[in-house]
């Protein structure tokens, strides 16, 4: 089961990966569109660390919900609404329970990048942050780990891709040949949450180890 230190753990380890990728996001987002999807991620996964320290939901869903109204509240762009709706549908989905199951979590994920698909009328194919959130939630039933990788390949998959959806299709064929700036940062989302998990198993190893140990 997962607990709301679990989901703060999983938008540090988010935000950490946006510090650390934010140039490469900006530099991604220069060629097909207006070089800030670094930027706009780092000042809103900062604020969505700072607002969750301040505020310490205590639960999954609370957690998720502060972290999507803090990144439409602080992102300016396509990327905040679209991942603000994300986490507050998500977020929604897991409702009050103090602990989810991974069953549980796939499920709200599900809905929540359902949600993005209906915000954004984008379909996969388009060239958007859906061509890596779509195979990333797909793979999610195997392991985190694995969703992560999808998430990664479909990433890269975008670069023949011409947009449809978004600044970057304004360009038409001249999208063509670069990778998308937001599948990329769904990656890094979808990859920070299987760093987290695997920490997480490992500890919860440990411990079941530590107790049949009768210590
Ligand atoms: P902006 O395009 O407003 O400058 P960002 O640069 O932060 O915003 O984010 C751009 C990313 O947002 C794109 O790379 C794409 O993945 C995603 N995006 C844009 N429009 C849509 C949409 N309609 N549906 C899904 N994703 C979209
Ligand atoms: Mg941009």
């Amino acid at each position: 089961m997962r607990d709301a230190e679990f989901f703060r753990r999983w938008m540090a380890a988010a935000a950490a990966a946006v510090e650390r990728e934010a140039e490469r996001l900006t530099e991604l987002d220069s060629p097909i569109g207006d070089a800030d999807h670094g930027s706009n991620l780092l000042r809103g996964f900062t604020a969505v660390v700072r607002e969750l320290e301040a505020e310490r939901p205590e639960q999954p869903g609370a957690v998720l919900q502060l972290a999507g109204r803090t990144l439409i509240s602080t992102v300016g762009g396509a990327s905040g609404p679209l991942y603000g709706t994300l986490l507050r549908r998500t977020g929604k989905e897991l409702g009050t329970a103090a602990e989810v199951s991974d069953g549980e979590l796939r499920a709200a994920l599900d809905a929540g990048v359902g949600a993005v698909a209906r915000l954004g009328g984008a379909a996969p194919g388009d060239k958007t942050m859906l061509d890596a959130l779509l195979p990333g939630i797909g793979a999610l039933g195997a392991s985190y780990r694995a969703a992560g990788e999808a998430a990664e390949k479909g990433a890269r998959a975008t670069v023949p891709m011409q947009a449809r959806k978004g600044r970057a299709s304004y360009l038409g064929e001249r999208s063509i040949g670069h990778q998308d700036p937001g599948a990329t940062s769904s990656a890094l989302l979808l990859g920070a949450l299987a760093d987290v998990a695997d920490a997480w198993d490992a500890m919860d190893a440990m411990d079941t180890a530590d107790g049949e140990g009768g210590a």
